[in-house]
């Protein structure tokens, strides 16, 4: 046993912790649990603990589905929200009957990727925003969705719901390790964002699915109903997860040049540039729903095109430059990501993206510092400026041919999402919606 599990065996004595849950994700970045008592974590840890993969969505074919799971146990931590304490989570890597991480467990098609950028020198960083709505409560898809609050960007709401939501919100997020750097209002009605402090790609990820939780149970204690649906009201902006990412080699931020413009160096311009040209085939698993489109083409800022700028907030990716003068840090933000995509897929592809771009050395083309969501299509033409698909079925079409996603995430993951979302799209394509039947009644 090594000194972390030793540590989590100490801590699980010490405070007197009855359950320990093992948490992974499947291919949609749905959190899956399984409760363990402590008596049995010497044997999880060594060899993992059974279960039946064929139920969890993507996870394996139904002729093996016998799976193990294996604690992590640098992921260990007391829950802050069980009143009578005594519950534990870690997060856990899938493995195969012979040891083989499973192909399709979404925190090892992130590993594999982070594998390929330490082969390079790089470690990987993010820094995500996370929006999402608060409705007074809701139990069903027919209630309707009646915001917390009138509140909009940066509001102050008095006595507000929101105020006291993000902070209990917050306080079981840092017990639970995990630094919120920035929170408040966002611009819809009973819409928040809470932003967490920049960690490497892995511990991110696990973090926002910790985080998705946090909300979720926070919620429910308040008696609000938090929903990470990418856009859930017509008139009203939808929820996005803007992705701050840098490289870095050691201690040193590889995308920074003080001599650069908006001091990026040359690396970073490589990166933007795959980002941008592989953002069409990366989009159906960044926006995984047939919802994840009409925040995208609503405005809003949500990005529709492919751009990059400074102080652009149409651009897809923006460089923003808070503290110009603080030297050594340098940031690009992708903001095409939506709250409800999977977070290890989806780092998984930006950041193959991005190397690609550094190691096919990549030309950035010009910046945009225009809205280019209000130019016409010729001016765009005329710019070269292309666009991000506009559902779910052409960017699933994109991704088919994408030989970057389908290497990066693997071929049992890659076929298995294009399958689901395939039948995702064929579903919402066979529906006569409301809005059809208010155009179409009675006029036709
Ligand atoms: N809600 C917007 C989006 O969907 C972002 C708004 C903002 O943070 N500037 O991307
Ligand atoms: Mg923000
Ligand atoms: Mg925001
Ligand atoms: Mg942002």
């Amino acid at each position: 046993m090594d000194k972390q599990q030793e540590y989590v065996l100490r801590t699980i004595e010490e405070r007197e912790v009855r359950f320990i849950r093992l948490w992974f994700t499947d291919v949609l970045g749905v959190l899956k649990s399984v409760a363990i008592a402590p008596a049995e974590l010497e044997g999880a840890f060594a060899e993992g603990i059974g279960f039946d993969g064929s139920s969890i969505e993507g996870l394996s074919r139904v002729y093996e589905s016998d799976m193990l799971v294996k604690p992590d146990p640098s992921t260990f931590q007391v829950l802050p929200w069980n009143d009578d304490e005594g519950v534990a989570r870690m997060f856990c890597d899938i493995l195969t009957p012979t040891g083989e991480p499973a192909a399709s467990d979404p925190r090892s098609v992130l590993k594999r990727a982070l594998g390929k950028a330490a082969d390079a020198g790089f470690t990987y960083y993010i820094h995500p925003e996370i929006e999402f709505y608060l409705f007074k409560n809701v139990s069903g898809p027919s209630d309707p969705l009646i915001p917390v609050d009138s509140g909009g960007y940066f509001d102050h709401v008095a006595r507000g719901t929101a105020h006291d939501f993000r902070r209990e919100a917050i306080t079981a997020l840092e017990d639970m390790g995990i630094s919120v750097e920035f929170s408040h209002h966002e611009a819809g009605p009973g819409q928040n964002e809470i932003d967490l402090r920049f960690a490497d790609a892995l511990s991110m990820a696990d973090n926002i699915q910790t985080f998705r939780t946090v909300v979720k149970e926070v919620a429910l204690r308040q008696d609000v109903f938090a929903t990470f649906m990418p856009k859930p009201l017509v008139d009203q902006p939808g929820s996005g997860m803007h992705v701050h990412m840098s490289l870095f080699e050691g201690e040193q931020n590889v995308f920074h040049d003080p001599a650069g413009e908006y001091h990026l160096s040359e690396t970073a311009r490589k990166f933007i540039a795959g980002l941008l040209r592989h953002s069409a085939e990366i989009t159906a698993v960044c926006n995984q729903y047939v919802n994840s489109y009409k925040r995208l083409w609503a405005g809003d800022e949500a990005p529709s095109h492919i751009s990059w700028g400074h102080n652009n907030r149409s651009a897809l990716v923006r460089v923003p430059m808070y503290k110009p003068d603080k030297s050594g840090s340098a940031r690009v933000e992708y903001r095409a990501m939506d709250s409800s995509a999977n977070p290890y897929l989806a780092f998984s592809v930006m950041l193959a993206a991005g190397l690609k771009g550094i190691e096919e050395d990549y030309e950035l083309p010009e910046g945009a510092s225009e809205d280019v969501s209000a130019m016409s299509r010729a001016e765009r033409k005329a710019l070269g400026i292309r666009s991000l698909p506009a559902s779910l079925r052409e960017a699933i079409e994109i991704m088919e041919n994408s030989e970057l996603v389908a290497e990066t995430l693997g071929e049992d993951t890659f076929e298995f999402f294009l399958r689901n979302k395939r039948r995702e799209f064929a579903d919402y394509r066979n529906q006569v919606t409301d809005y059809e039947l208010q155009r179409f009644i009675p006029a036709l």
